[in-house]
């Protein structure tokens, strides 16, 4: 193979092992990102921090209407045990009890809010719990899919990088500089074949004494326009 070709592959190695490199951090970043997860997780707990209270306030109620429905039953067994006898105390036994009647129905109207409330954040709370359990279940499975690919990809760089090593070796020293030089200004693309008269990646078209310099493949000759090397195939 004449140094020139042996340089266009070299390149085709190095692009290539560019691009899967560049394909590997893409999934190692992929692995590493857990966004969706903790936005499902977040959204459980922001959830279980909203009905926590209410439960509390639930039970905090139900204990008080007991106490309400007590002292209730008291006050009127009082009133009719027949041992007050006093028409102002009487009175005023039945204004405690019909205060107590107010206070209860206050109270069972604010229950009944409570336990909506209650049924509603726990109907969340349960959907929140699914997307949780499919977040994770899908956080496994990319796991494990980018896991796999992760290792195809690093065995094929693995020999990539053999390859290249092997390719770069039967080129001669001063060619090779160039090259290297060349390729990191020229993204990658230090060198264009020549399409009939033409370089392939700028499109210029080369004068005939460049033509048939670079169809001799002895010697680096570069585009005239991009400054790419030049290599017919
Ligand atoms: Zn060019």
């Amino acid at each position: 193979m004449s140094q020139t070709r042996a340089l266009y592959r070299l390149q085709k190695l190095d692009l290539d092992l560019e691009s899967r490199r560049s394909r590997a951090r893409e999934m190692a970043a992929a692995r590493e990102d857990d966004r969706a997860l903790q936005a499902a997780q977040a959204e459980v707990a922001a959830l279980e921090g909203q009905l926590r209270p209410q439960e509390a306030r639930a039970a905090d109620l139900t204990l008080e209407i007991k106490s309400v429905v007590e002292q209730t039953r008291q006050l009127n067994n009082r009133l009719y045990s027949g041992a007050v006898s006093n028409p102002k105390e009487l009175e005023d036994i039945q204004h405690k009890i019909a205060e107590r009647g107010r206070r209860h129905a206050a109270l069972e109207d604010s229950l009944l809010e409570t336990m909506i409330a209650v049924e509603e954040l726990q109907a969340a709370l349960d959907a929140a719990q699914e997307r949780l359990r499919q977040a994770e279940a899908a956080r496994a499975s990319a796991q494990e899919t980018l896991g796999a690919e992760l290792q195809q990809l690093k065995s094929e760089i693995k020999q990539l990088k053999a390859d290249r090593e092997r390719a770069a070796s039967q080129i001669s020293p001063e060619f090779f500089e160039v090259y290297q030089t060349l390729r990191p200004r020229k993204s990658g693309h230090a060198i264009a074949l020549l399409e009939g008269e033409s370089c392939s990646v700028c499109g210029v078209g080369q004068t005939t004494v460049t033509v048939q310099q670079v169809r001799q493949n002895l010697e680096l000759i570069t585009c005239e326009s991009c400054g790419r090397i030049l290599v017919a195939l």
